[in-house]
């Protein structure tokens, strides 16, 4: 408990100053408010002079201004001066000011209260930012900070980054997992919903792959580390994280393009305002008070705050959502692709397939099948594609035996090849076999055939088979019921391979027997096919794939089985590796949106209602900051809202 303790104030560090913040914030709000008080009472019972009323309202109008002041003046030093806090800036001093024009009012607890229901603005935004951080920390709960590693037979608690691929740790019940390995010893149950937002426990036992960041529920188990800690997949994804808060600022660039052209417009619209009606009206002196009153509401209302916090915070409170659903998005842009996805283009093997293929049938013609399956898992040893891990465990005691492997090359889309003990032996499908000259056989039996020559001369063939992942065929139905038109499948496999999962899932086309390059060729195609306004999104593994993860709009990788370059390649993370999460991000990714554009939709009418207010003269100071503050705390609420998107919840 108490390591759990410390791991939580570690993490937390950054929360813990940002509360801080939020708490002396709320302080100099209460004092300001009491001190406004004590000033409204002094003005009604006392008869002080307009200047001495002026220093005593702008103790609280300093004490709650300062900073926005302070910002205010800095950015003019930096050469921006239209950020909202000129505005609220402008808008205060001059209501401020005001009252010394002869005729004229003061509006003292005006400019106090103008500053205060700012301050108090920008506490609530401080306070959202924080849940919705809060809520992707939630995610970041997942880093281990000890690791039990077994050394020299004594069991020692290292922090995770000091411990060896290869080295065996030990996880008791209630203990999160540290480093990805494999389970030597013990049986247990995982609960994996922080990476996956799967909430039934994985069973496990010996043999079995076990990824870090799922917490250990019920036995002791032993793991052999397969991946350092910076590989494994908890620094996997707090670097995925921690970079979808940086990429924000792409969907920013909206509101700071819309902030630069808006800004100077109202404040010229209000200098206008305060001049031109008194300069027409012919009389100046009396006119312009009145006039400047208005022009200083104008400005108030202008304030765009509840635009500038709410849209990046709905989007960021999207990303959070997606993720707890084990949906890692890279960047508030792509949720605006995913929105309008139209053309959905799968690789099979790996994302609609498991890519566990299991050996069918061993045809040897030159060889017997045993030496056959001997030669294939030697060329196959360094090989990280799903169809050379299958030939490996085909022929488990390869690695003692004492061939000589050397000068493997791997071409992808073909297959393998490598000199075994001399011999040139290619391992890979019939595009291979007639690169190297070998003639041939095909095979009666459905299936991804393998085929091996020795030295040019064909060998025979091992027929694999894969199994269809049980909500492959769903989602395709969901991606329909979704509006997508277009479901495509490309692979590098057989036609006969393709064809049979193509219909099994009914998928609205596939291509089958493409090289790497000519799917990027497809998608070019497809791309160009599309209609305008709509997207196409490239789900895929990743093995032999990265390039077309990159050349999609949207590239989705299966973040579990896939590897490093296609996580790295993609823009979306399946972490469990359903391709029924393809769907949920769209569903989430057009909620966010749907939330988005009600906030702008919101947050522009007030606006537009309250400046013709103003301009007209029907408004008072107190309805231009209900109006700003009110529709900034609205449209939180509504931005927030996009954090709770669970699934099957997300729906509406
Ligand atoms: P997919 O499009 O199904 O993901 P790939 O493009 O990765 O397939 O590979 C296409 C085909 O190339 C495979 O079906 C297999 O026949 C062959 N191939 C690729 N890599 C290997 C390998 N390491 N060993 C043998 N054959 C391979
Ligand atoms: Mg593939």
């Amino acid at each position: 408990m108490e390591k759990h303790h410390h791991e939580h104030h570690h993490e937390h560090e950054h929360e813990h100053h940002h509360e801080h913040g939020l708490r002396e914030q709320l302080v100099k709000i209460v004092v300001t408010v009491v001190l406004l008080i004590a000033a409204v009472l002094i003005e009604k019972h006392t008869a002080l002079t307009t200047w001495q009323l002026l220093l005593v309202y702008l103790v609280p109008y300093l004490l709650i201004g300062f900073d926005t002041l302070k910002e205010a003046a800095e950015g003019l030093a930096h050469g921006e001066a239209f950020n909202e806090h000129f505005l609220m800036s402008v808008a205060t001093i001059g209501a401020l000011c005001i009252g010394f024009l002869p005729g004229a009012e003061t509006q003292f607890p005006e400019a106090v209260f103008v500053m205060l229901f700012f301050q108090i603005g920008e506490l609530f935004e401080g306070y959202a930012e924080g849940k919705s951080r809060d809520s992707i920390a939630h995610l970041m709960d997942i880093r281990p900070d000890t690791a039990n590693v077994i050394r020299d037979g004594n069991t020692l608690t290292v922090s995770p980054e000091t411990v060896e691929v290869g080295e065996t740790i030990v996880i008791r019940p209630g203990e999160r997992i540290p480093l990805d390995g494999v389970i030597t010893d013990g049986v247990s149950a995982l609960n994996t919903v922080a990476l996956t937002g799967e909430s039934i426990p994985r069973e496990v036992g010996v043999g079995d792959e076990v990824i870090s960041g799922c917490v250990n529920i019920s036995g002791v188990v032993k793991v052999r580390t397969t991946k350092s800690f910076g590989e494994s997949t908890v620094s996997k994804i707090i670097r995925l994280v921690d970079d979808a808060g940086e990429h924000k600022s792409k969907s920013e660039t909206f509101i700071t393009r819309f902030a630069r052209v808006y800004t100077p417009v109202v404040v010229f619209a209000a200098v206008a305002l305060a001049l031109l009606p008194p300069l027409f009206s012919g009389h100046f002196a009396t006119a312009f008070p009145v006039w400047l009153y208005r022009a200083l509401l104008f400005l108030v209302v202008s304030c765009p705050c509840a635009l500038v916090i709410s849209v990046p915070l709905t989007f960021f409170g999207g990303i959070g959502g997606a993720s707890r659903n084990g949906i890692l998005i890279k960047g508030a842009n792509f949720m605006d692709v995913l929105s309008k996805v139209d053309t959905v283009v799968f690789d099979k093997t790996g994302t609609l397939t498991h890519g566990q293929f299991q050996v069918d049938a061993v045809h040897p013609e030159k060889l017997d099948e045993r030496q056959l399956l001997h030669l294939a898992a030697h060329v196959e040893h360094f090989s990280t594609h799903p169809v050379g891990a299958a030939l490996r465990d085909a022929f488990p005691d390869e690695a003692t035996d004492g061939c000589q492997v050397s000068d493997v090359e791997e071409i992808a889309g073909h297959g393998v090849s490598a000199t075994v003990d001399g011999k040139r032996v290619c391992v890979g499908n019939a595009k291979m076999m007639d690169a190297v000259g070998a003639t041939w056989h095909d095979c009666h039996l459905v299936g991804t055939v393998i085929h091996v020559a020795v030295d040019g001369v064909y060998a025979g063939h091992i027929v694999i088979t894969d199994k269809v992942k049980a909500d492959s065929a769903e989602t395709v139905s969901r991606l329909r019921e979704l509006g997508v038109r277009r479901t495509v499948m490309l692979t590098g496999d057989r036609e006969e391979v393709a064809k049979d999962v193509a219909d099994r899932l009914s998928l609205s086309e596939f291509h089958a027997g493409l090289l790497p390059t000519e799917k990027v060729d497809y998608v070019e195609r497809f791309l160009q096919e599309k209609p305008d306004g709509a997207y196409l999104a490239f789900v895929g593994d990743g093995i032999n794939d990265a390039p077309v993860l990159a050349r999609a709009d949207v590239g989705i990788a299966m973040g579990g089985l896939g590897s490093d370059a296609a996580i790295e390649a993609a823009d979306v993370v399946l972490m469990d590796d359903k391709p029924s999460k393809i769907a949920s991000s769209i569903r989430i990714a057009r909620r966010t949106l749907r939330i988005a554009r009600q906030n702008v939709a919101f947050a522009i009418g007030v606006k537009v209602a309250v400046l013709l207010l103003a301009a007209a003269g029907l408004a008072t100071m107190w309805m231009a900051v209900f109006a700003d503050v009110g529709v900034t705390v609205l449209a939180v609420l509504n931005a927030m809202r996009a954090m709770r998107c669970r699934e099957g919840m997300e729906g509406d």
